[in-house]
């Protein structure tokens, strides 16, 4: 089997992303794409006086995500996050 008939399209994750999606975001275990400095996102700092939230690193300062909510849709940036390990309860 190639690779190009290995290839689907992201609706092929649809059940995953819901499953992702559903958990208890703040217990997860987010780790800086400026500093690899890790810790639980429900204790980084986060700024929401802004037209968005912002969630900094506390170590670099630099902005790990921003969400913004507007009419019914939701922009989510994770530019600044390396990776999330997110557990089930
Ligand atoms: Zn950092």
């Amino acid at each position: 089997m190639d690779s190009a008939s290995m290839k689907l399209d992201g609706n092929a994750l649809a059940g995953l992303l819901r499953e992702i999606f559903s958990l208890e975001m703040t217990m997860a275990r987010v780790t800086c794409g400026g500093c690899s400095k890790t810790g639980y996102l429900g204790g980084l700092p986060a700024y929401v006086q802004a037209p968005g939230a912002v969630i900094r690193c506390p170590a670099c300062d630099i902005a790990m995500m921003r969400i913004v909510h507007d009419n019914g849709h939701y922009w989510l940036d994770c530019r600044g996050t390396r990776s999330f390990q997110i557990s089930k309860a």
